[in-house]
């Protein structure tokens, strides 16, 4: 739906990286946060565009800084990029997750901003890496990570886990979020936002309650992943997340890691490795052929690709549901 209206959105921001000037959405934007009377909303990644485009839809023009298919955590911003943060009539993002969106909204100060971290409480699920002292465990590398922190002033949130949105629950808690801030940025179509904002509460509402019935039964509560991204899900549905790499997908586990996941496996009898659609699977393949075991794709819906197992959010989540049911042996 919604999602084959971004394309051409997203094609302008490559367009204006290669300095093309085709600008047609952003040459009409009067400095007033719209073009031709739609609000101009910019994402922060995927999960995020999600949100406003389900909210905002006919009512808003949305596009992403990070291009579909594209992993975000280490994700650079352009000049360009940061300008049209300045011209947005609404950005919504996720803090904590990408460093370079989070000091480029603070260059470029947006007239409205929604954070998704702010809707809803976030955690510090310790993953585990072992022998990763110098990641610290919060899933950001070298100065990049240190740089964020100048920036980033609630102390106790460095090492806090920002994959909120693939709890169903608090994914709807953001949603509410995002509605308020779309009614606040363009009052003139509260109604619609709201309209909309609770149809997505109750299509979560109903996902939960899927994921609720679906993993019931199951003969175990492991599950290995590539990168630590399903700490929430896993809590909201007592689960137990054992990750490869740390938050950031780019981290390697440490010998001891993977000797710990050996061992993990065997007592908690797992029979599946998790690999994801955008980073490298080489050690979930090279830890499942150890192993014996079987690997499949959980998908942190960081982005929405070529390989991803649906055209949403709600689509990909309900494959990962259907993943994690054979992987966790449900009857
Ligand atoms: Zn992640």
């Amino acid at each position: 739906m919604n999602i084959r209206r971004l394309r051409p959105t997203t094609a302008l921001v490559g367009a204006a990286a290669l300095g093309l000037t085709t600008l047609t959405a952003c040459s009409t934007n009067a400095g007033d946060g719209r073009t031709d009377g739609k609000l101009d909303v910019v994402a922060s990644f995927y999960p995020m565009q999600f949100l406003a485009q389900r909210i905002g839809g006919n009512a808003v023009h949305v596009s992403s800084l990070t291009k579909p298919g594209v992993e975000p955590h280490d994700l650079e911003i352009s000049p360009r990029q940061t300008a049209d943060l300045s011209k947005a009539g609404l950005v919504v993002y996720l803090k904590g997750l990408q460093p370079s969106v989070d000091r480029a909204i603070a260059q470029a100060e947006p007239r409205q901003v929604a954070d998704a971290a702010s809707y809803t409480s976030l955690e510090d699920h310790g993953t585990e890496v072992e022998g990763e002292h110098e990641h610290g465990g919060e899933g950001e590398t070298g100065h990049e990570g240190e740089e964020a922190h100048e920036g980033h002033d609630h102390s106790g949130d460095a090492a806090a886990d920002p994959h909120i949105w693939l709890d169903p629950v608090r994914y709807a808690q953001v949603a509410k979020g995002v509605g308020k801030a779309l009614e606040k940025a363009d009052p003139d179509h509260a109604a619609t936002y709201k309209k909309n904002t609770t149809a997505l509460v109750k299509e979560l509402s109903t996902l939960d309650q899927d994921f609720r019935s679906g993993l019931k039964g199951r003969s175990s509560d492991t599950f290995i992943t590539t990168h630590a991204a399903f700490g929430y899900l896993a809590e909201r549905y007592g689960l137990r997340q054992e990750a490869i790499s740390g938050l950031d997908p780019e981290s390697e586990p440490s010998p001891a890691r993977v000797k710990g996941l050996h061992t993990i496996a065997k007592k908690d009898k797992v029979n599946t490795v998790f690999f994801e659609t955008l980073v490298s699977d080489r050690t979930a393949r090279t830890l499942a052929g150890d192993l014996h075991l079987r690997t499949d794709v959980l998908d942190p819906i960081e982005g929405i690709g070529s390989k991803s197992k649906g055209d949403d959010y709600i689509q990909v989540m309900r494959a990962n549901l259907k993943a994690l049911r054979k992987a966790l042996g449900t009857k």
